[in-house]
């Protein structure tokens, strides 16, 4: 809506294809963990004002999927690995319990819901849909929290497992996703049978798994290019079809 400023036809883009652009950009790993998202060069890549890049970072802040800092600008979040340690222990502690009474008192339906829930985490894993498989498979858990029915605790498990979610979304492979999702079969087939002592087990393995499966970089971001990460075909489209 700027008057002629720029030289040519520039592009502009929405703050919806930012974070989208960002999203992707992180997610495909092009982006690193610890990597500076300047104002200015998105302003210029994205050929847009500071308000709306700083809109788009805000949404992107919102998703955990950046850090913004005062005065220093916003960052690629950047998980520690000590801290990722605490909340699988935290986990662990939490869900083997939780585990223990859903195993006692799970009923055919809630069964059949997480058999369904099953299903769509392997469709998602199928599609290489990362974001979407990473959420459900981080929900499998929460599912499960809200099926015993404390609410205290469940609210704790899901502010656990959206803090590892940001972890798995960032270093957890397809081949571990995929794992994970096995794992969860076998934990409903346990609780299925009624066999406690096995679901329990199961499920402390599982977390083992999980956590023992990231590769977390203990240093922040190596070398990358913001404006190559972030490469748009002028006129919008997108620089790879859509998987
Ligand atoms: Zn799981």
């Amino acid at each position: 809506m700027k008057t002629q400023k720029s030289k040519s036809r520039r592009f502009t883009a929405s703050t919806e294809t930012i974070v989208e652009r960002i999203t992707e950009a992180v997610l495909e790993q092009r982006l690193p963990p610890g990597a500076k998202l300047g104002e200015e060069k998105l302003c210029e890549i994205f050929g847009v004002s500071r308000p709306k890049v700083r809109q788009a970072l805000n949404r992107l802040a919102q998703n955990k999927l950046i850090t913004l800092r005062p005065r220093r600008g916003a960052f690629v979040t950047q998980p520690s690995p000590s801290e990722a340690q605490q909340v699988f222990d935290a986990r662990r502690v939490i869900e083997r319990e939780l585990i223990e009474r859903f195993a006692a008192c799970a009923t055919e339906r809630q069964l059949a819901e997480l058999d369904s829930h099953l299903e769509a985490e392997r469709r998602a894993i199928v599609a290489g849909n990362v974001a979407l498989r990473n959420r459900l498979l981080g929900t499998f858990h929460v599912g499960i929290a809200e099926f015993v029915g404390n609410e205290v605790l469940t609210h704790v498990l899901s502010d656990l497992v959206s803090r590892s979610s940001l972890v798995t979304l960032l270093f957890q492979t397809s081949r571990a996703a995929s794992c994970s999702s096995d794992e969860h079969a076998a934990l409903i087939a346990a609780i299925r049978r009624h066999d406690i002592d096995l679901a329990i087990r199961l499920m402390d393995e599982h977390l083992v798994h999980v956590e023992r499966d990231l590769a977390i970089p203990a240093e922040p971001a190596s070398k990358f290019d913001l404006h190559a990460a972030l490469s748009i075909v002028r006129g919008g489209t997108k620089r790879r079809a859509a998987a």
